[in-house]
């Protein structure tokens, strides 16, 4: 009798431990997905930051699955758009972003974004444009040049910022915010002659002043880091995403694009 209840107690135990790994009896969440990549790059040995780097290979397997599906990438304008008027242009919409402006961006991702007619949006840290990712030191990594920045831009990609130098933005002074908020577009206008009016939060973290300087500094959009898809009546300012780890199947991928999360 006892080992009939040991089963029966550890079939469930699988049963709850499943269901917290994949949601997949989470209900199907209408909203927009706006996925956030870091890095498509191969895993490193002894790197911290493992889980922010997709594979190459992953990320154009993820890129095919979105064509196959029918979906279709919007810019953030679109989402102004879709904002403003409650109507949207394509019936299977996807934002993809990418943080940090990381060189294997322009090498391993540009193409297969291209190859699969999708536009994206790179949140660029102005002071370490073809420089390393300085904020971590320890895990510093290559980032993008202005040429190659310009060129992506050219080909149709949104280009934002993510300040000018990826500090954690709570607690910090107006002055400090408006030079990193303020700064990092201008440097960007300044050389892609156009506009830039979305913006990502470093470490997907705010508060209330940095909110503010966001908007007075004319950003029409801002994405965090909560998870989650997007709806009409969220907060353009604070845009929830999906982040896009490394370490995850396609299994995840499909739950995160249906649901808007992969895990309880
Ligand atoms: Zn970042």
């Amino acid at each position: 009798m006892l080992i009939y209840i040991i089963i029966i107690t550890l079939i469930f135990l699988v049963i709850i431990g499943f269901s917290a790994r994949f949601n997949y009896w989470r209900f199907p969440n209408k909203g927009i997905p706006i996925l956030m990549y870091h890095m498509v790059s191969e895993e490193k040995r002894g790197s911290k930051i493992n889980k922010l780097r997709v594979s190459p290979e992953k990320f154009r397997r993820q890129m095919q699955y979105l064509k196959e599906k029918g979906y279709q990438s919007i810019s953030f304008s679109g989402l102004i758009n879709y904002f403003n008027t409650g109507n949207l242009a394509v019936k299977k919409p996807v934002i993809i972003t990418f943080d940090d402006g990381y060189r294997d961006n322009y090498i391993n991702a540009f193409p297969v974004l291209k190859e699969f007619g999708f536009k994206a949006a790179f949140f660029i840290v102005t002071d370490f444009i073809d420089d390393d990712s300085l904020w971590n030191i320890e895990d510093k990594e290559k980032l993008m040049n202005w040429d190659e920045i310009k060129e992506m831009f050219g080909a149709g990609m949104e280009i934002g910022s993510h300040t000018v130098s990826h500090p954690l933005l709570v607690n910090y002074s107006r002055e400090k915010l408006f030079n990193e908020i303020g700064y990092s577009k201008r440097a960007l206008e300044k050389i892609l002659g156009a506009e830039v009016t979305c913006f990502s939060y470093p470490y997907g973290k705010f508060d209330d002043e940095a909110k503010k300087v966001v908007k007075k500094c004319e950003y029409k959009t801002a994405c965090s880091t909560k998870m989650g898809k997007v709806n009409l009546k969220d907060d353009i300012y604070s845009l929830k995403r999906i982040l896009i780890r490394g370490d995850e199947t396609m299994f995840d991928f499909y739950l995160q694009l249906t649901k808007g999360k992969n895990r309880l």
